[in-house]
Protein backbone atom coordinates (compact mmCIF):
# COMPACT_ATOMS: atom_id res chain seq x y z
CA UNK A 1 0.00 0.00 0.00
CA UNK A 2 1.04 3.28 -1.03
CA UNK A 3 1.71 5.38 2.32
CA UNK A 4 -1.11 8.81 2.08
CA UNK A 5 1.98 11.23 2.85
CA UNK A 6 4.21 9.88 -0.31
CA UNK A 7 1.75 9.98 -2.71
CA UNK A 8 1.89 12.23 -5.77
CA UNK A 9 -0.11 15.56 -5.50
CA UNK A 10 -1.20 17.39 -8.73
CA UNK A 11 -3.76 19.55 -9.82
CA UNK A 12 -6.27 16.99 -10.48
CA UNK A 13 -5.91 15.31 -7.53
CA UNK A 14 -5.15 17.95 -5.04
CA UNK A 15 -9.21 17.97 -4.22
CA UNK A 16 -9.36 14.47 -2.76
CA UNK A 17 -6.49 14.94 -0.70
CA UNK A 18 -8.63 18.14 0.34
CA UNK A 19 -11.76 16.31 0.95
CA UNK A 20 -9.85 13.69 2.65
CA UNK A 21 -8.58 15.88 5.21
CA UNK A 22 -11.47 17.65 5.94
CA UNK A 23 -13.91 14.54 5.82
CA UNK A 24 -11.16 13.00 8.38
CA UNK A 25 -11.50 16.23 10.48
CA UNK A 26 -14.99 15.93 10.95
CA UNK A 27 -14.75 12.44 11.47
CA UNK A 28 -12.76 13.19 14.05
CA UNK A 29 -15.41 15.77 15.15
CA UNK A 30 -17.63 13.11 15.60
CA UNK A 31 -20.05 14.41 12.48
CA UNK A 32 -19.05 12.26 9.75
CA UNK A 33 -19.23 13.89 6.30
CA UNK A 34 -19.48 11.53 3.40
CA UNK A 35 -17.58 11.90 0.13
CA UNK A 36 -18.02 10.42 -3.02
CA UNK A 37 -15.02 10.84 -6.03
CA UNK A 38 -15.71 10.11 -9.67
CA UNK A 39 -13.29 10.43 -12.28
CA UNK A 40 -11.97 7.82 -15.10
CA UNK A 41 -10.12 4.38 -14.58
CA UNK A 42 -6.80 4.66 -13.84
CA UNK A 43 -6.73 8.07 -12.39
CA UNK A 44 -6.02 6.72 -8.96
CA UNK A 45 -8.73 7.44 -6.69
CA UNK A 46 -8.74 3.94 -5.11
CA UNK A 47 -4.94 3.97 -4.42
CA UNK A 48 -5.47 7.54 -2.81
CA UNK A 49 -8.03 6.51 -1.29
CA UNK A 50 -6.97 2.87 0.83
CA UNK A 51 -3.87 4.94 1.59
CA UNK A 52 -5.35 7.00 3.86
CA UNK A 53 -5.60 3.83 6.37
CA UNK A 54 -1.64 4.20 6.78
CA UNK A 55 -2.06 7.37 8.15
CA UNK A 56 -5.09 6.67 10.58
CA UNK A 57 -4.71 7.07 14.41
CA UNK A 58 -5.64 4.72 16.95
CA UNK A 59 -9.11 5.33 19.25
CA UNK A 60 -9.77 3.70 22.37
CA UNK A 61 -12.03 1.30 23.02
CA UNK A 62 -13.79 -0.37 25.58
CA UNK A 63 -12.01 -3.77 25.81
CA UNK A 64 -13.12 -6.44 23.07
CA UNK A 65 -15.91 -4.38 22.32
CA UNK A 66 -16.86 -5.02 18.53
CA UNK A 67 -18.72 -1.93 18.10
CA UNK A 68 -15.91 -0.11 19.42
CA UNK A 69 -17.44 1.52 22.17
CA UNK A 70 -16.22 4.80 23.45
CA UNK A 71 -15.36 3.91 27.31
CA UNK A 72 -17.03 7.39 28.09
CA UNK A 73 -19.97 6.86 26.23
CA UNK A 74 -20.97 3.39 25.45
CA UNK A 75 -23.54 2.68 22.86
CA UNK A 76 -23.41 -0.85 22.33
CA UNK A 77 -26.29 -3.19 23.31
CA UNK A 78 -23.56 -4.83 25.78
CA UNK A 79 -22.12 -1.82 27.31
CA UNK A 80 -24.63 0.88 27.13
CA UNK A 81 -26.76 2.20 30.45
CA UNK A 82 -24.14 0.29 32.48
CA UNK A 83 -22.53 2.52 35.04
CA UNK A 84 -19.05 1.16 35.42
CA UNK A 85 -15.26 1.55 34.64
CA UNK A 86 -14.48 -0.74 31.62
CA UNK A 87 -11.30 -1.98 31.03
CA UNK A 88 -9.96 -0.05 27.58
CA UNK A 89 -7.63 -0.86 24.67
CA UNK A 90 -6.08 1.18 21.44
CA UNK A 91 -7.02 -0.41 17.92
CA UNK A 92 -6.03 1.46 14.73
CA UNK A 93 -9.11 3.55 13.59
CA UNK A 94 -11.33 0.92 11.69
CA UNK A 95 -11.18 1.25 7.70
CA UNK A 96 -13.38 -1.59 5.99
CA UNK A 97 -14.81 -2.04 2.70
CA UNK A 98 -18.12 -3.34 1.73
CA UNK A 99 -17.81 -5.34 -1.67
CA UNK A 100 -20.38 -5.76 -4.30
CA UNK A 101 -20.71 -9.14 -3.21
CA UNK A 102 -21.28 -8.36 -0.03
CA UNK A 103 -24.75 -9.94 1.80
CA UNK A 104 -26.73 -7.72 3.65
CA UNK A 105 -26.60 -10.05 6.85
CA UNK A 106 -22.75 -9.31 6.85
CA UNK A 107 -22.94 -5.54 6.15
CA UNK A 108 -25.28 -4.78 8.82
CA UNK A 109 -25.35 -7.72 11.27
CA UNK A 110 -27.29 -10.70 12.69
CA UNK A 111 -28.86 -12.40 15.39
CA UNK A 112 -26.92 -15.06 16.78
CA UNK A 113 -30.45 -17.31 17.46
CA UNK A 114 -27.91 -20.15 19.64
CA UNK A 115 -26.71 -17.36 22.21
CA UNK A 116 -30.65 -16.00 21.84
CA UNK A 117 -31.85 -16.29 25.73
CA UNK A 118 -35.42 -14.58 27.00
CA UNK A 119 -33.54 -11.92 28.06
CA UNK A 120 -32.87 -8.73 25.63
CA UNK A 121 -32.35 -10.09 21.61
CA UNK A 122 -29.77 -7.39 20.68
CA UNK A 123 -27.28 -9.38 23.48
CA UNK A 124 -27.27 -11.72 20.58
CA UNK A 125 -26.22 -9.62 18.00
CA UNK A 126 -23.72 -10.36 15.55
CA UNK A 127 -22.41 -7.10 14.32
CA UNK A 128 -22.21 -6.32 10.51
CA UNK A 129 -19.25 -4.22 8.90
CA UNK A 130 -20.95 -1.08 9.41
CA UNK A 131 -21.27 -1.58 12.96
CA UNK A 132 -17.47 -2.73 13.20
CA UNK A 133 -16.37 0.64 11.44
CA UNK A 134 -18.22 2.57 14.18
CA UNK A 135 -15.84 5.84 14.87
CA UNK A 136 -13.89 5.11 11.67
CA UNK A 137 -14.36 4.75 7.73
CA UNK A 138 -16.29 2.51 5.15
CA UNK A 139 -15.25 2.42 1.97
CA UNK A 140 -17.31 1.35 -1.06
CA UNK A 141 -15.48 0.87 -4.71
CA UNK A 142 -17.58 1.42 -7.52
CA UNK A 143 -20.41 2.38 -5.49
CA UNK A 144 -22.39 2.76 -8.80
CA UNK A 145 -22.17 -1.16 -9.04
CA UNK A 146 -23.60 -1.58 -6.41
CA UNK A 147 -26.25 1.04 -6.27
CA UNK A 148 -27.20 -0.80 -9.26
CA UNK A 149 -27.08 -4.61 -8.45
CA UNK A 150 -27.74 -4.38 -4.66
CA UNK A 151 -30.76 -2.42 -3.87
CA UNK A 152 -30.66 -3.35 -0.02
CA UNK A 153 -27.58 -2.65 0.38
CA UNK A 154 -28.09 1.10 -0.73
CA UNK A 155 -31.19 1.10 1.62
CA UNK A 156 -28.86 0.25 4.66
CA UNK A 157 -26.35 2.93 3.20
CA UNK A 158 -29.03 5.38 2.99
CA UNK A 159 -30.30 4.76 6.77
CA UNK A 160 -26.71 5.06 7.72
CA UNK A 161 -25.95 8.25 6.06
CA UNK A 162 -29.77 9.81 6.40
CA UNK A 163 -28.80 11.34 10.05
CA UNK A 164 -26.02 12.21 11.64
CA UNK A 165 -24.89 10.04 13.94
CA UNK A 166 -26.42 7.66 11.60
CA UNK A 167 -28.40 4.56 12.51
CA UNK A 168 -28.39 1.05 11.79
CA UNK A 169 -31.69 -1.58 11.76
CA UNK A 170 -30.95 -5.30 12.25
CA UNK A 171 -34.23 -6.98 11.73
CA UNK A 172 -34.52 -10.57 12.10
CA UNK A 173 -37.86 -12.37 11.58
CA UNK A 174 -39.88 -13.06 15.08
CA UNK A 175 -38.07 -10.50 16.60
CA UNK A 176 -37.88 -6.61 17.35
CA UNK A 177 -35.79 -4.70 15.34
CA UNK A 178 -32.64 -3.59 16.97
CA UNK A 179 -31.37 -0.14 16.17
CA UNK A 180 -27.77 1.18 16.67
CA UNK A 181 -25.95 4.12 16.35
CA UNK A 182 -23.11 4.47 14.13
CA UNK A 183 -20.59 6.81 13.25
CA UNK A 184 -18.81 6.81 9.97
CA UNK A 185 -17.34 8.30 6.95
CA UNK A 186 -18.75 6.38 4.24
CA UNK A 187 -15.77 7.20 1.24
CA UNK A 188 -17.08 6.07 -1.76
CA UNK A 189 -15.86 5.74 -5.62
CA UNK A 190 -17.08 5.54 -9.24
CA UNK A 191 -16.04 5.84 -12.73
CA UNK A 192 -18.98 7.58 -14.48
CA UNK A 193 -18.52 6.76 -18.06
CA UNK A 194 -18.42 2.71 -17.26
CA UNK A 195 -21.69 0.69 -16.90
CA UNK A 196 -23.78 1.62 -15.30
CA UNK A 197 -23.07 5.13 -15.49
CA UNK A 198 -23.29 8.00 -13.10
CA UNK A 199 -24.51 7.40 -9.65
CA UNK A 200 -26.49 10.35 -9.63
CA UNK A 201 -28.67 8.77 -12.42
CA UNK A 202 -28.94 5.56 -10.87
CA UNK A 203 -30.02 6.52 -7.33
CA UNK A 204 -30.41 10.28 -6.91
CA UNK A 205 -31.00 9.78 -3.24
CA UNK A 206 -28.21 8.35 -2.36
CA UNK A 207 -25.76 10.51 -4.22
CA UNK A 208 -27.57 13.40 -2.85
CA UNK A 209 -26.22 11.69 0.91
CA UNK A 210 -22.99 12.19 0.20
CA UNK A 211 -21.26 15.57 1.16
CA UNK A 212 -18.49 15.84 -0.11
CA UNK A 213 -18.30 15.22 -4.33
CA UNK A 214 -14.97 15.36 -6.17
CA UNK A 215 -14.24 15.04 -9.41
CA UNK A 216 -11.02 13.89 -10.43
CA UNK A 217 -8.49 13.94 -13.00
CA UNK A 218 -5.16 12.78 -14.53
CA UNK A 219 -2.24 14.90 -14.27
CA UNK A 220 -1.62 17.26 -17.43
CA UNK A 221 2.48 18.22 -16.16
CA UNK A 222 5.37 16.59 -17.42
CA UNK A 223 6.68 16.89 -14.15
CA UNK A 224 3.68 15.18 -12.25
CA UNK A 225 4.11 12.40 -14.70
CA UNK A 226 7.72 12.04 -14.20
CA UNK A 227 7.19 12.16 -10.29
CA UNK A 228 4.48 9.60 -10.62
CA UNK A 229 7.22 7.31 -12.91
CA UNK A 230 9.76 7.75 -10.34
CA UNK A 231 7.60 7.21 -7.47
CA UNK A 232 9.30 10.14 -5.97
CA UNK A 233 6.99 12.57 -4.29
CA UNK A 234 8.59 14.91 -1.56
CA UNK A 235 6.52 13.52 1.44
CA UNK A 236 4.80 16.43 2.93
CA UNK A 237 4.99 17.85 6.54
CA UNK A 238 2.25 19.21 7.03
CA UNK A 239 -1.44 17.04 7.09
CA UNK A 240 -4.14 16.35 9.22
CA UNK A 241 -3.41 13.35 9.86
CA UNK A 242 -0.02 13.97 11.30
CA UNK A 243 -1.88 15.53 14.39
CA UNK A 244 -3.15 13.92 17.28
CA UNK A 245 -6.70 12.98 17.55
CA UNK A 246 -7.36 14.82 20.75
CA UNK A 247 -6.30 17.88 19.19
CA UNK A 248 -8.55 17.94 16.17
CA UNK A 249 -11.53 17.87 18.47
CA UNK A 250 -11.88 21.02 18.37
CA UNK A 251 -15.39 23.33 19.01
CA UNK A 252 -16.58 26.21 16.33
CA UNK A 253 -19.14 28.63 16.45
CA UNK A 254 -20.19 30.04 13.05
CA UNK A 255 -20.75 33.29 13.60
CA UNK A 256 -24.44 35.04 12.85
CA UNK A 257 -23.13 36.75 9.69
CA UNK A 258 -21.86 33.21 8.41
CA UNK A 259 -24.98 30.96 8.38
CA UNK A 260 -27.19 34.00 7.07
CA UNK A 261 -24.77 34.08 4.51
CA UNK A 262 -25.28 30.77 3.37
CA UNK A 263 -29.06 31.20 4.50
CA UNK A 264 -28.58 34.15 1.60
CA UNK A 265 -27.09 31.73 -1.13
CA UNK A 266 -29.58 29.32 -0.47
CA UNK A 267 -32.81 31.15 -1.40
CA UNK A 268 -31.19 33.21 -3.73
CA UNK A 269 -29.77 29.89 -5.56
CA UNK A 270 -32.87 27.73 -5.11
CA UNK A 271 -30.22 25.11 -3.72
CA UNK A 272 -32.80 23.18 -2.87
CA UNK A 273 -31.61 20.36 -0.75
CA UNK A 274 -31.45 21.46 2.92
CA UNK A 275 -29.11 18.50 3.47
CA UNK A 276 -26.38 19.79 1.34
CA UNK A 277 -26.85 23.25 2.95
CA UNK A 278 -26.22 21.31 6.22
CA UNK A 279 -23.16 20.05 4.74
CA UNK A 280 -22.33 23.26 3.99
CA UNK A 281 -22.21 24.43 6.99
CA UNK A 282 -19.95 21.97 8.90
CA UNK A 283 -17.38 21.86 5.65
CA UNK A 284 -17.24 25.32 6.44
CA UNK A 285 -16.75 24.83 10.29
CA UNK A 286 -14.33 21.75 9.73
CA UNK A 287 -12.10 24.14 7.36
CA UNK A 288 -11.77 26.94 10.03
CA UNK A 289 -10.52 24.49 12.49
CA UNK A 290 -8.42 23.52 9.60
CA UNK A 291 -6.57 26.83 9.41
CA UNK A 292 -6.68 27.17 13.16
CA UNK A 293 -4.50 24.01 13.80
CA UNK A 294 -2.27 25.44 10.93
CA UNK A 295 -1.91 28.38 12.62
CA UNK A 296 -3.80 30.22 10.36
CA UNK A 297 -6.35 32.58 10.76
CA UNK A 298 -9.55 31.81 8.68
CA UNK A 299 -9.85 33.27 5.48
CA UNK A 300 -12.89 32.51 2.44
CA UNK A 301 -14.06 29.39 4.17
CA UNK A 302 -18.02 29.61 2.12
CA UNK A 303 -15.66 29.60 -1.65
CA UNK A 304 -13.24 27.33 -0.74
CA UNK A 305 -15.27 24.62 0.31
CA UNK A 306 -18.01 25.26 -2.01
CA UNK A 307 -17.16 23.16 -5.31
CA UNK A 308 -17.15 20.06 -3.21
CA UNK A 309 -20.63 20.49 -2.18
CA UNK A 310 -22.25 22.04 -5.09
CA UNK A 311 -20.53 20.25 -7.79
CA UNK A 312 -23.10 17.58 -7.83
CA UNK A 313 -26.09 19.23 -6.67
CA UNK A 314 -26.60 22.02 -9.13
CA UNK A 315 -26.95 21.91 -12.74
CA UNK A 316 -23.41 23.45 -14.18
CA UNK A 317 -24.91 27.14 -15.38
CA UNK A 318 -26.46 27.60 -11.51
CA UNK A 319 -22.84 26.46 -9.95
CA UNK A 320 -21.37 29.36 -12.25
CA UNK A 321 -23.57 31.74 -11.31
CA UNK A 322 -23.11 31.07 -7.34
CA UNK A 323 -19.12 30.65 -7.85
CA UNK A 324 -19.53 34.26 -9.83
CA UNK A 325 -21.05 35.38 -7.16
CA UNK A 326 -18.68 33.87 -4.59
CA UNK A 327 -15.85 35.38 -6.33
CA UNK A 328 -17.14 38.37 -7.48
CA UNK A 329 -16.21 42.00 -6.57
CA UNK A 330 -18.30 44.23 -3.73
CA UNK A 331 -18.37 46.95 -5.37
CA UNK A 332 -19.74 49.10 -2.51
CA UNK A 333 -18.00 48.19 0.31
CA UNK A 334 -14.23 47.94 -0.68
CA UNK A 335 -12.03 45.32 1.69
CA UNK A 336 -10.01 46.68 3.82
CA UNK A 337 -6.19 46.58 3.45
CA UNK A 338 -6.18 46.40 -0.05
CA UNK A 339 -4.21 49.22 -1.38
CA UNK A 340 -6.88 49.89 -3.48
CA UNK A 341 -5.66 47.38 -6.04
CA UNK A 342 -7.91 45.73 -8.03
CA UNK A 343 -9.58 42.89 -5.45
CA UNK A 344 -12.37 41.27 -4.83
CA UNK A 345 -13.93 39.75 -1.85
CA UNK A 346 -12.99 35.40 -2.11
CA UNK A 347 -16.11 35.83 0.13
CA UNK A 348 -18.69 38.30 1.56
CA UNK A 349 -18.69 36.39 4.85
CA UNK A 350 -17.90 40.01 7.16
CA UNK A 351 -16.26 38.11 9.87
CA UNK A 352 -13.51 40.15 11.17
CA UNK A 353 -11.28 36.78 10.01
CA UNK A 354 -12.13 37.78 6.32
CA UNK A 355 -9.39 37.58 3.57
CA UNK A 356 -10.11 39.29 0.33
CA UNK A 357 -9.69 37.38 -2.82
CA UNK A 358 -7.58 38.65 -5.81
CA UNK A 359 -10.18 39.66 -8.52
CA UNK A 360 -11.09 37.24 -11.13
CA UNK A 361 -9.40 38.00 -14.34
CA UNK A 362 -11.98 39.08 -17.11
CA UNK A 363 -9.89 37.61 -20.10
CA UNK A 364 -11.85 34.54 -19.45
CA UNK A 365 -13.59 33.86 -22.37
CA UNK A 366 -17.51 33.02 -20.57
CA UNK A 367 -17.61 29.63 -22.39
CA UNK A 368 -14.15 28.47 -20.87
CA UNK A 369 -15.92 29.02 -17.75
CA UNK A 370 -19.42 27.61 -18.46
CA UNK A 371 -17.30 24.67 -19.58
CA UNK A 372 -15.25 24.09 -16.87
CA UNK A 373 -16.37 26.97 -13.98
CA UNK A 374 -13.85 25.39 -11.17
CA UNK A 375 -10.89 25.14 -12.93
CA UNK A 376 -11.20 28.68 -14.58
CA UNK A 377 -11.41 29.57 -10.74
CA UNK A 378 -8.19 28.12 -9.90
CA UNK A 379 -6.27 29.04 -12.52
CA UNK A 380 -7.06 32.56 -11.94
CA UNK A 381 -6.03 32.15 -8.61
CA UNK A 382 -2.98 30.18 -9.66
CA UNK A 383 -1.77 32.58 -12.10
CA UNK A 384 -2.48 35.56 -9.91
CA UNK A 385 -0.02 33.74 -6.68
CA UNK A 386 2.89 33.84 -9.73
CA UNK A 387 2.44 37.61 -9.13
CA UNK A 388 2.37 38.87 -6.18
CA UNK A 389 3.80 37.76 -2.75
CA UNK A 390 2.00 34.79 -0.84
CA UNK A 391 2.10 36.70 1.99
CA UNK A 392 -0.89 39.20 0.51
CA UNK A 393 -2.99 36.62 -0.91
CA UNK A 394 -6.14 35.09 0.17
CA UNK A 395 -6.24 31.50 1.69
CA UNK A 396 -7.92 29.55 -0.91
CA UNK A 397 -8.07 25.79 -1.15
CA UNK A 398 -6.03 25.43 -4.42
CA UNK A 399 -3.50 28.04 -2.94
CA UNK A 400 -3.11 26.60 0.66
CA UNK A 401 -2.58 22.99 -1.34
CA UNK A 402 -0.06 24.47 -3.92
CA UNK A 403 1.92 26.68 -1.70
CA UNK A 404 2.52 23.27 1.29
CA UNK A 405 2.53 20.55 -1.19
CA UNK A 406 3.29 21.31 -4.56
CA UNK A 407 6.16 24.33 -4.25
ZN1 LIG B 1 -19.71 -1.97 23.47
Amino acid sequence: MQEYLSLVRHKGNLDLFMALELSFLSLARKRPLHLHVEGLRGTGKTSIIRSVKSVLPKIERIKGCKYNCDPQKPHCPLHKDREMVWDTEWIPMPFLEISHSAKVGTVVGTIDLEKLTNERPETALLPGTIAQAHRGIIFIDEINRLADTSPELTDVLLDVMGTKPGRLQIEEAGLPIVTIRVEVTVLAASNPDEEPGPLAEIRRQLADRFDFHVLMSRPDQVEDVLAVLKRQSKRIEKSIFLLDLDELDYEVVLEEDVLRELADLYVQFNLESLRGLEAWRDAVSVWMVRERLFGREFAGAIAAVAPLILQHRLDQRTFNRLMSRLTSQDKDEPPKGTGGESISEWTTVHTPQTVPLVKAEEDSSWWHRFLNPFSWVREVRASKMKAKPLRQLPESAYLWWQREWLS
